[in-house]
């Protein structure tokens, strides 16, 4: 089936758009699936929804076939673009050896812009076919690289956060970055892309201490100037694994936790990110909930290199944003839909994993608490934390089908499975529809159901 990526420039946008569409599904809350059948949804130029009319009277010109739903956009919370042609391998070794065996070496590979040139577009483009609208990135060190990111996702009319990594110590010779040329770096990064897209742009510049570890406290404090003179994004990992969490308090004994270096450097703002978060203290929580910096929560890399989950549901409770990531590539999968599954698996695992001796547990000492029945996120929550959570946790307009909200969507085909196929009848009640859609999530659906998909109005990707 042919696959199609409209080339730029993507098609002029019209006054406006009209989508007639047989179900529109989103979840505006946490454990709510909305599901509206005949709805007129009107998107203006700027691809803002004017107008939703959820009683209109179907006519022929119907956007979607009446098997299709059309959803929000997945918002992938944390993504390293460079590490993309590692996924799914090489996760053999605890994290911070996994970095230095396989993650930098691929990384130092961006050195070369012929290769950035090669790698990023498959992955915006895997990404896209997926439903993926928005995607937190991670690129590397290099300048140039970075910005061949940025370029990227605007070409293919993804809407994105590209940062390019900082990193001033533990890394290999060809990797590593000196303090100044760091700071020096992000800071044209910065301007670059504000300059090329605006302030509030399709893709827009992120800060990005890449940890605690590989950056030295000056290198923090800049980074923190930076992000507060242009008022950016900031991304980094926080409390992802027992020897990262160790090896923070052998360098910083006297602050001794992410939350607090980072806080310390002016890192932790309303526009904060932080990757994982799975050994986080409860007080920790509560700060992040004071300054509003959020999580981005990665429930297959968390079991792999954290071997904790995230308790999601009381840190929400705390008052804490949460997105959902693939982390590619410490994840398996470039799918959010695979995020989803996993953020309600994972939820499900009562306490520590038994092979632990709970008493000499290094995460009771960190004052991490074991999960219990509280903690199961239902598989509406977790598609509302991949869409509209992720969205708040950026702080975006997406993720939810509201006026006033961009029109970043996805339709699925819900007659995906061929054991399906043959049922192409009109839906005949909403129940119905939802549990297709459940299916689909919770099953094996994913790239092969996704029809079509737009941003900010305009189509980036469509199976003919
Ligand atoms: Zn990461």
């Amino acid at each position: 089936m042919p696959l199609k990526f409209p080339q730029p420039p993507l098609g002029a946008a019209t006054d406006v758009a009209v989508f007639h569409c047989p179900f529109i599904i989103d979840a505006p809350t946490a454990g709510e699936l909305r599901v509206r059948q005949n709805v007129k949804v009107v998107v203006s130029r700027d691809g803002r929804i004017q107008a939703i009319d959820p009683n209109h009277e179907a006519d022929k010109s119907t956007t979607a076939n009446k098997t299709c739903v059309i959803v929000p956009g997945f918002v992938d919370c944390h993504v390293h673009a460079p590490q993309y042609k590692q996924l799914g391998t090489k996760t053999d070794v605890p994290l911070m050896e996994w970095l230095q065996k396989y993650t930098f070496p691929a990384e130092a590979a961006f050195a070369s812009t012929a290769h950035a040139s090669a790698v990023y577009p498959r992955l915006i483009c895997r990404l896209l076919r997926n439903g993926t609208t928005t995607a937190l990135y991670f690129a590397s060190n290099h300048l140039a690289a970075s910005l061949i990111l940025a370029e990227t996702c605007a070409k293919y009319g993804q809407r994105a956060l590209v940062g390019k990594t900082c990193s001033d110590q533990l890394l290999p010779e060809d990797y590593v970055e000196t303090t100044a040329g760091s700071l020096a770096d992000t800071e044209v990064f910065v301007k670059s892309v504000y300059e090329r897209h605006g302030r509030n742009g399709l893709v827009m510049p992120v800060v990005t201490p890449r940890f605690v570890p590989t950056c030295s406290l000056e290198l923090l404090q800049g980074l923190g100037e930076i992000a507060e003179k242009y008022s950016c994004h900031i991304q980094t990992h926080a409390a992802e694994s027992v020897d990262q969490v160790a090896l923070v308090r052998s360098q910083h004994p006297e602050l001794a936790r992410d939350i607090a270096i980072l806080a310390s450097c002016k890192l932790l703002t309303s526009k904060t990110v932080l990757a994982h978060c799975t050994h986080l203290h409860d007080s920790e929580a509560r700060t992040m909930a004071q300054t509003g910096a959020a999580i981005a929560s990665c429930p297959y890399s968390n079991m792999l290199f954290s071997r904790a989950v995230l308790p999601v549901n009381r840190f929400r409770s705390l008052g804490v944003k949460i997105g959902l990531g693939t982390d590619i590539a410490g994840g398996h999968s470039a799918s959010m839909v695979d995020s989803v599954r996993m953020a309600g698996l994972v939820s499900r695992i009562d306490g520590f994993l038994p092979r632990w001796d709970r008493s000499t547990d290094p995460r009771e000492e960190s004052g991490v608490q074991p999960v219990g029945d509280e903690e199961v996120v239902d598989w509406k929550t977790a598609f509302y934390l991949s869409t509209r959570g992720g969205a708040q946790a950026l702080g975006l307009e997406v993720g939810v089908f509201e006026v006033g909200m961009r029109w970043d969507a996805v339709m699925v085909d819900l007659t995906w499975d061929e054991d399906d196929s043959a049922d192409d009848t009109p839906r005949e009640n909403e129940e119905d529809v939802e549990m297709k859609f459940e299916r689909w999530i919770c099953s094996h659906g994913g790239e092969q159901g996704v029809k079509k998909v737009w941003v900010d109005g305009k189509t980036v990707f469509a199976r003919e």
